[in-house]
């Protein structure tokens, strides 16, 4: 006796595989319809469940990874970027650098793509399987003190040590007390060796101990970071306001002629 289709998907259910039941009444009459072999079938049952999964697993992800916005290297225009060559970003964009745990720090003036790039790099581990998270520094120092007393903040903390990639974007744009700064250190100890960072700044290294205002946690937060990365400096003028809308637009349309 020709067992039920409810049955089937029971099963599969059980099975762990809800996609593939919900497509199975659609994916049967097309079989029939086109005369499919049991293998071709059966094939694309399987993939149906896999593109779903995988699917359902990169949004989660990406949720988990809290970008701020959705940026890729796809849409990252690398002629835009004088000190970066396609081969170089490429190279960064296969992440032998994060299996190795080293940091990237990138470096420059407002606007030039930093915070793309880190994003974008970050969107390409998620894709890879990796675990990451992103945020900024003033929100990071704010997590550090409160961690004793907000649980949300040690949640917070807590996925950004378990992450493989954390980016830390905006470094050192304000100034930090001694107490933050030790705090911050001792974040920096925990990555050491074991997660990679991305470090996006609009001042390089050498101006980070101004801003901590103790040259002795400076560097050690350096030493850390440093040991084992790559600094970029990113150049060039501004994109945002090189590719701005303008009210008047361009020379030419901005004149009416009176009528
Ligand atoms: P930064 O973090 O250096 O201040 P952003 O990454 O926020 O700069 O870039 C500012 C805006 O310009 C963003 O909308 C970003 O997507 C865009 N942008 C910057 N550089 C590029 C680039 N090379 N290709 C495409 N978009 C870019
Ligand atoms: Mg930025």
């Amino acid at each position: 006796m020709e067992p039920g289709l409810s049955l089937i998907k029971q099963h599969m259910t059980a099975l762990n595989m809800p996609s593939a039941a919900g497509i199975l009444d659609e994916l049967l009459l097309e079989a029939q319809g086109n005369d499919l072999t049991y293998q071709e079938f059966l094939y694309q049952l399987v993939a149906h469940e896999l593109t779903t999964r995988e699917k359902r697993r990169l949004e989660k992800q990406l949720k988990w990874a809290a970008f701020p916005e959705y940026k890729t290297l796809e849409t990252f225009d690398i002629n835009e970027q004088e000190s970066l060559s396609q081969k170089q970003l490429n190279q960064l964009k296969e992440l032998h650098w994060l299996e190795q745990a080293y940091n990237l720090v990138l470096l420059g003036p407002p606007g030039v793509g930093k915070s793309h790039m880190a994003t974008g790099l970050g969107v390409e581990a998620v894709r890879r399987g990796y675990k990451v998270h992103f945020t900024v520094m003033g929100e990071l120092v704010g997590l550090l003190k409160t961690q004793e007393i907000t649980r949300s903040s040690k949640a917070r903390l807590k996925r950004l040590t378990t992450s493989d990639l954390v980016i830390i974007d905006d470094l050192m744009f304000m100034a930090i007390d001694r107490h933050e700064a030790n705090l911050f250190f001792q974040l920096i100890n925990k990555f050491y060796g074991q997660t990679s960072l991305i470090i996006t700044s609009n001042k390089g290294p050498e101006e980070w101990g101004e801003i901590l205002g103790d040259s002795a946690i400076t560097t050690a937060i350096l030493d850390r970071i440093l040991h084992k990365s790559e600094v970029l400096a990113l150049d060039g003028d501004s994109y945002r306001l090189k590719h701005r809308q303008t009210i008047f637009g361009s020379q030419s349309n901005c004149k009416r002629s009176p009528t």
